[in-house]
């Protein structure tokens, strides 16, 4: 029996914590416990069990919450890996890979001491407290918390015994018998504020506990089970109780008060005890949505019969590799995907399938239903904490192994994992952007090594970072060159925008070309789509009179118009403010709306083609899975003809009717400064191009753009992902960019500017005064989005051909950073950053 525990914690500290082990309690390495931490509870991942004394007292761990582990050896491991190659605090990195929040309730409760006691006993006899400073109004609100608690530790069968809750009888009521009130029950019977509270405790009129504990966090529902079917029965009753033995005798509670009988007459037969009401664990709701009318069929090509053959080789072999599947936009890789998961599930190993954010509609879930049965846990972010505690559970006990889900699915707690596929592996969506900063792809390829298993990165347009590592054979490369039933690509045509402006004399945002074909299409009854990669109405607000431009009150960003709801609204943080009809700087009336979001762009084309159905898809009139999945079933069934919208529109959907795809300034990224603006502008015209023409007719792509020259516009317009991709290691070898170096962005911020300045002053000294063979180091400089959500930012970008070398100045920095008293959570350190904004 070991004396001692270190366990993980989720605070911003890069360190497990010693605690002591009582007597009784049996943790194990890889289970939660409970722990007291800076007066708080908290639950934390035991790290190792030992022996060794630390050099201060160790409290006792006050209750262990799991008898086996959680995080077992594989995923224990794993999460070290994370902590140390992106910097992050290890309790950190298990929170993230353990959905359980659920599982754990937070709670404070307040304790009436003695001096509160005599505080309210003296001014029952004196009346007032005359020297005190407090207001009217905070002195009535102090007594009516004190009166309240006096109350209520005497007020049970007048012989002074306490009233415990049971919820809180774990933590016991100590001898003077007064009790602990939980702070929610305390301030709704008084009306009173956490600041209130705060004051009496300094006063030390009250104690405050931390009475945080694990709770069951399974769902229940309420269920009417039969007792007996035998006695008379009025109508009313009989319809209730045939429902009942319709239905062998238990129901839900809703479906009964869903009929047409009064509700007393369920309450009569609970009383006559023929009924009883039962809590028992709600079912998990696979899916809420319909199959599809035309269900999934495995019918592969020959190429898709050879990447199959190859991911299953792969998978027989028992140890790790890496297969990156490329494969053109319409070549049919999600079949190749199920068809090898399905291979996996019939040898009774486990698979995880990575998709991005956007991926995971009602009907894919509806697909995976069918193919997988019960056999199949979707993790989506719709789920609340209790549902996905609840399907992490299901997986761990074995009862799902094929496990489909966004980002941090893949820390799924599958066992025998064989194979982890990473569908459109390129989408940013997989890298965390808050800590642990990691990219779910990067993690995927890790775990499948740790595991002996295979991995699969699949894309149309994979990162460079993969394509490199395919080419360096770090990956096999397999190939899906030709679109399904060899459908052909579609033609793309390039509209010069500032010839067009020449030619007309104006701004034009629908060039005379991409018009007229919309036109042509609306006329031959196809469908087209839009793309305009900025939502709103207008992106700028500019006062004519002072030049200057509305901007949000916490960001240095513009805000940006949105007509329908009236508003001005910040994109980074959500600030929202009206709509001025005077520049808030100078007071001048002459403000200007510029620019054209989807929102207008949506407007513009209703007056174009008002005979036209038209749609906008985009973050404004998509809120859920289901809006999106509506409106691209409209488009399917042919109830729309033209879909406008934002990058949403690119993202891998299957709609045979569309023959024409437009694209009105999805160039605007490569004017930013950031090194990835190439490949992302690429990647997003590949993929929108990639609409047009999935069914019979051969479709057509008009791209307007202001960059005609620019390679990424040219070579997405020639389909040409090997050229793109040549050009753009050249300049990233250059530039000492990823893949021809690890790069880190490290970013230091406050909400006071002298602090952001100065703490980034300090670092970049020690980055001057001490030695980084092989390290470069730029900055520090502000980063190009100065100010976000009130702080003020500075950012150092890193660069090092040498991993272990940029790793072990990161975390030399963060070592001085402490020492120089400079808040952990200040300075962020982003390894591997997608964005240097
Ligand atoms: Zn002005
Ligand atoms: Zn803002």
């Amino acid at each position: 029996m070991s004396e001692f525990c270190d366990v993980a914690l989720a605070v911003p500290l890069d360190m497990a914590f010693t605690y002591r082990v009582p007597a009784e309690a049996a943790p194990v390495v890889g289970g939660r416990v409970l722990v007291p931490f800076r007066q708080q509870r908290m639950t934390g991942i035991v790290v190792e069990l030992h022996d060794r004394k630390p050099s201060v007292t160790a409290k006792k761990i006050i209750s262990v919450l799991d008898p086996a582990p959680v995080l077992d050896e594989k995923l224990l491991r794993l999460g070290r890996w994370i902590a140390d190659y992106y910097l992050a605090p290890i309790g950190e990195v298990f929170r993230t890979m353990l959905p359980l929040t659920a599982e754990f309730k937070r709670s404070i409760g307040y304790r009436l001491k003695d001096a509160g006691q005599m505080t309210l006993h003296q001014a029952g006899t004196s009346g007032s407290s005359a020297r005190s400073r407090r207001t009217p109004e905070e002195q009535a609100a102090e007594f009516r918390v004190l009166d309240y608690l006096v109350a209520r530790s005497f007020e049970e069968d007048g012989l002074g015994v306490p009233h415990v809750s049971p919820l809180l009888r774990d933590v016991g009521t100590p001898p003077d018998g007064r009790e602990l009130i939980r702070e929610e029950t305390l301030r709704s019977a008084t009306r009173v504020t956490r600041a209130v509270l705060a004051g009496m405790v300094r006063k030390k009129w009250l104690a405050r506990e931390d009475v945080s504990a694990p709770q069951d966090a399974t769902r229940t529902v309420k269920i009417a089970a039969l007792k007996t079917a035998e006695g008379k029965l009025n109508d009313n009753q009989r319809v209730l109780i045939d429902t009942l033995t319709g239905s062998g005798g238990r129901v839900p509670l809703e479906t009964l008060q869903s009929l047409e009988v009064p509700r007393s007459t369920l309450g009569t037969l609970v009383r006559r005890g023929m009924v009883e009401i039962v809590e028992a664990p709600a079912d998990f709701s696979v899916s809420r949505s319909k199959p599809r009318s035309a269900p999934f069929e495995f019918e592969l090509n020959a190429a898709q019969k050879s990447a199959l053959g190859r991911m299953c080789e792969s998978v027989a072999a028992r140890k790790f590799s890496g297969l990156l599947l490329h494969g053109i936009t319409g070549s049919g890789k999600t079949a190749v995907y199920l068809a090898a998961m399905r291979g996996v599930l019939e040898g009774g190993r486990s698979a995880i399938l990575l998709v991005p954010e956007i991926g995971l509609t009602p009907a894919v879930a509806a697909d995976l239903h069918q193919i997988f049965g019960d056999e199949v846990a979707i993790l989506h972010s719709a789920l609340s904490d209790k549902e996905r505690a609840e399907q992490w559970h299901r997986i761990k006990r074995g009862g799902a192994r094929m496990v489909v889900g966004t980002r941090s699915a893949v820390f799924a707690p599958v066992a025998d994992l064989a194979l982890i596929i990473v569908d459109e592996e390129h989408d940013s969506s997989y890298k965390q952007e808050e800590t642990p900063r990691y990219h779910a792809r990067d993690i995927a390829v890790v775990r499948a090594k740790m595991s002996n298993a295979v991995v699969v990165l699949g894309s149309a347009t994979p990162s460079l970072e993969s394509y490199y590592n395919a080419k360096k054979n770090k990956y096999t490369l397999v190939e899906l060159p030709d679109r399904v039933e060899q459908r052909p690509l579609p033609e793309v045509e390039i509209i010069d925008m500032r010839l067009e402006f020449q030619e007309t004399g104006h701004e034009q945002v629908i060039s005379r070309k991409l018009a007229a074909e919309i036109q042509d299409r609306i006329e031959k009854k196809e469908q087209v789509m839009v793309l305009l990669n900025r939502r709103g109405y207008s992106p700028v607000v500019l006062c004519r009179t002072c030049g200057k431009k509305l901007e949000c009150r916490d960001c240095a960003i513009a805000l940006t118009h949105h007509k329908r709801e009236h508003k001005m609204v910040c994109h980074y943080c959500g600030y929202l403010a009206p709509v001025p009809k005077a520049c808030v700087h100078c007071g001048s009336e002459y403000v200007y709306f510029l620019g054209t979001g989807s929102e207008k762009l949506e407007e513009l084309l209703h007056g174009m083609f008002p005979q036209a159905r038209i749609a906008r898809l985009d973050r404004d009139t998509v809120r859920g899975h289901e809006d999106f999945e509506r409106t691209l079933n409209a488009l399917n069934e042919g109830e729309l003809d033209l879909l406008v919208g934002t990058q949403m529109i690119a993202k891998g959907h299957d709609i045979h009717g569309v023959t024409l795809v437009g694209v009105v300034g999805a160039d605007v990224a490569l004017g930013l400064p950031d090194f990835r603006a190439a490949e992302r502008t690429f990647q997003l015209l590949t993929q929108v191009a990639g609409r047009a023409g999935r069914g019979q007719t051969p479709g057509k792509v008009v791209l307007q753009t202001l960059f005609q020259d620019h390679y990424a516009v040219q070579y997405a317009a020639r389909h040409d992902f090997i050229g793109f991709y040549e050009k753009e290691l050249q300049f990233r070898s250059w530039m000492h960019y990823p893949p021809y170096s690890a790069l880190a962005n490290v970013l230091v911020r406050s909400d006071k500017l002298d602090d952001a300045l100065q703490w980034s002053g300090i670092l970049g000294k020690w980055f001057d005064s001490t030695r980084h063979e092989g390290v470069r180091v730029l900055g520090p400089a502000a980063a190009p989005i100065m100010r976000l959500k009130r702080d003020y930012r500075y950012h150092f970008v890193l660069k090092s051909p040498s991993r272990e070398k940029l790793n072990a100045t990161l975390r030399a920095m963060l070592a001085y950073a402490a020492q120089q008293k400079i808040p952990r959570t200040q300075v962020i350190v982003d390894v591997d950053a997608l964005w240097l904004m």
